[in-house]
């Protein structure tokens, strides 16, 4: 049964666009998924995240701008120059598509297959018919859905609608902030969600989390198990300041260094035929890589298999590995051929999640490694991590060395104890990344999230003058800032900075940021970009609130950052965390 009436749905939408405060948030949310049923809960999840399905299927609903302009003209009768200019005038494509449209017959009826008063269900489906739509004339019948769609709304409903169509909605949600509603709702409080959250990591897919929660209860969701072409949440690296720890750190005799790679995150998922390639992000970046697509069909030896590695480019004539930097030139919808002939990839695995119906994450390390050795044939493209596993560390150290000396970014020590598990979005002491970095004395980089921005002036007049930055606090689903950076950007980057970060812009402080009176920037970001930065030394700080200590009236600052570059590869929520800085500040 469907019970989610849209009218219903989208004053939802609009208590939660009005909210500052991501409890309410939570609440509001909550409320709403307990009323909806298991057949449309899933629904619910992906259209208050602005999507109409899990992130990391490629299915990409967003039109441009002129298209939902010419929807809008032809469900209102308005000649398009006109509804342009509203554009213009009200800066929102939601605002121009409430006040416009008025109801009359709907001459597309036919095109949206609705019946009677609609249901989310007969959006969500309107919209998924919008995204499937192609080839010759689809553009004319995209026109049409959406024009039908934006008829039969009321105009509260156009105003959401149009957002969603164009890819714009923004209400500051995240995947975490509806696991925390689910738990609210189903659990009887947020702080159950870590249940959820392992789900979570191994499926990626907060629409079946929701969908399993409502029929089968905890008991269906912890029986969620990995699946081919649903991603996992890749296993992340802790990080030490004295090699010496590295030892004290990992529980077994035997440590296990591996090359550590500065490429990009791709997990692989092979289902005979059908390889699909996800980034750290979770997206698919499958046609990205045709060329990596091919190696692995040519030399993975099973037929269904999930394994993780670096894409690195590769300089074949010299034998060189290329630094992150050439290899972000790949990162394209257009010219993919010509690029992949340009900077060729090799494909460097260290790990396997499942071969052929069988889950190894619950395996220990040197057995993954063992059988990811025989599922591979090793060539020219596809390689394995080398190694070398020592219970002494001046041999580590040696083995970094030499990493150091073929141009690599370090090693990362993995622990060879029976539980050294693939920890599906953990950071624990099972993996150690040591890095060149760490040797001059340099500290690590953060990765921050830009929540806000301070009118530039003088020379930085009609840009930013600086950026207000946050860490995750993946406790709370909050960001908290921590740093105000200014340095580091070339007047080419500073210039280009408003537009970059326009579609971020909202008019107010979101819900899930906590920014204190004396740093309120002048215009707010919706947590979205995210930053490499680095910095001179973590301190306390009156002012920001990371890790903020009521007690003492005191948050974490990095004191002064140095923009290094942009992180597109990581979502708001992979950056680094509130615990991390205040494990950085101690020397952990
Ligand atoms: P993180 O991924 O830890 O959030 P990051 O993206 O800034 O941080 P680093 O801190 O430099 O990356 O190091 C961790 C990353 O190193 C892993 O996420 C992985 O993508 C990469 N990596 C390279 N080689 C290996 C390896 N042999 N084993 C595991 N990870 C590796």
């Amino acid at each position: 049964m469907i019970k989610i009436n849209f009218e219903v749905f989208t004053r939802t939408l609009e208590k939660i666009e009005n909210t500052t405060s991501q409890n309410e948030m939570v609440s509001i949310i909550s409320r709403l998924l307990k009323d909806s049923e298991a057949e449309e809960i899933d629904m619910v999840c992906y259209l208050v995240l602005g999507r109409i399905a899990p992130g990391y299927e490629d299915i990409n609903l967003g039109l441009s701008e002129k298209t939902v302009q010419s929807a809008i003209s032809i469900a209102s009768g308005v000649s398009k120059s006109q509804v342009e200019e509203e554009t213009r005038n009200l800066g929102d494509i939601g605002e121009v598509a409430g006040k416009i449209i008025k109801k009359t017959q709907n001459p597309f009826k036919e095109c949206f297959g609705y019946t009677g008063e609609l249901s989310i269900k007969d959006i969500f489906q309107g919209l998924r018919k919008i995204a499937s739509t192609g080839g010759k004339g689809s553009q004319d019948i995209k026109k049409k859905i959406l024009a039908s769609m934006l008829i039969e709304a009321d105009e509260t409903g156009r105003r959401y609608i149009a957002r969603l169509a164009e890819g714009t909605m923004r209400l500051g949600v995240g995947d975490m902030t509806i696991l925390n509603a689910l738990s609210l709702a189903f659990l009887g409080s947020k702080r159950k969600k870590p249940v959820l959250e392992h789900a979570y990591n191994i499926s990626s897919d907060i629409g079946l989390i929701a969908k399993v929660l409502k029929a089968e209860g905890i008991k269906g969701v912890n029986q969620i198990e990995i699946t081919i072409n649903r991603p996992i949440k890749a296993m992340l690296a802790q990080r030490v300041s004295n090699f010496e720890d590295i030892r004290k750190k990992i529980r077994s005799r035997d440590i296990a260094a591996e090359e550590k790679f500065d490429g990009e995150r791709i997990q692989t998922h092979k289902d005979g035929k059908n390889i699909k390639l996800y980034s750290r992000r979770l997206t698919d970046v499958t046609s990205q890589f045709p060329d990596l697509v091919e190696n692995i069909k040519k030399y993975v030896k099973v037929e269904k298999v999930i394994l993780d590695g670096e894409a690195m480019a590769y300089d074949f004539e010299n034998d060189l590995f290329g630094s992150f930097q050439i290899l972000m030139q790949r990162r394209r919808k257009y010219d993919v051929k010509e690029y992949r002939k340009k900077i060729p990839v090799k494909y460097m695995l260290f790990d396997v999640l499942y071969v052929d119906g069988n889950s190894f994450m619950h395996t220990s390390y040197p057995q993954r490694r063992e059988k990811l050795e025989r599922v591979l044939e090793e060539s020219k493209y596809i390689a394995l991590a080398s190694r070398r596993v020592s219970s002494d560390l001046d041999n580590i150290d040696d083995f970094f060395q030499e990493c150091i000396n073929k141009n690599l970014e370090g090693i990362v020590c993995k622990s060879c104890a029976e539980d050294s598990y693939y920890r599906a979005g953990g950071r624990d002491w099972t993996w150690i990344k040591w890095k060149k970095e760490y040797i001059s004395k340099l500290s690590d980089t953060l990765d921050l999230v830009i929540i806000g921005a301070y009118a530039g002036r003088g020379r930085r007049s009609g840009t930013y003058g600086a950026l207000l930055c946050a860490s995750y606090n993946h406790h709370d689903d909050t960001f908290e800032t921590v740093s105000k950076l200014g340095t580091g950007f070339s007047d080419k980057q500073l210039a280009a900075m408003p537009e970059k970060l326009a579609d971020a812009r909202v008019d107010k402080n979101p819900a899930r940021v906590v920014v204190n009176k004396e740093m309120e920037p002048d215009f707010w970001f919706d947590p979205e970009y995210v930053v490499e930065v680095l910095g001179s030394e973590i301190t306390k700080s009156p002012v920001h609130t990371c890790k903020w200590r009521e007690d003492e009236k005191q948050g974490m600052a990095l004191r002064f950052p140095r923009f290094i570059r942009w992180r597109e590869e990581k979502s708001p929520e992979q950056a680094t965390t509130s615990d991390e800085i205040l494990q950085m500040y101690k020397g952990a």
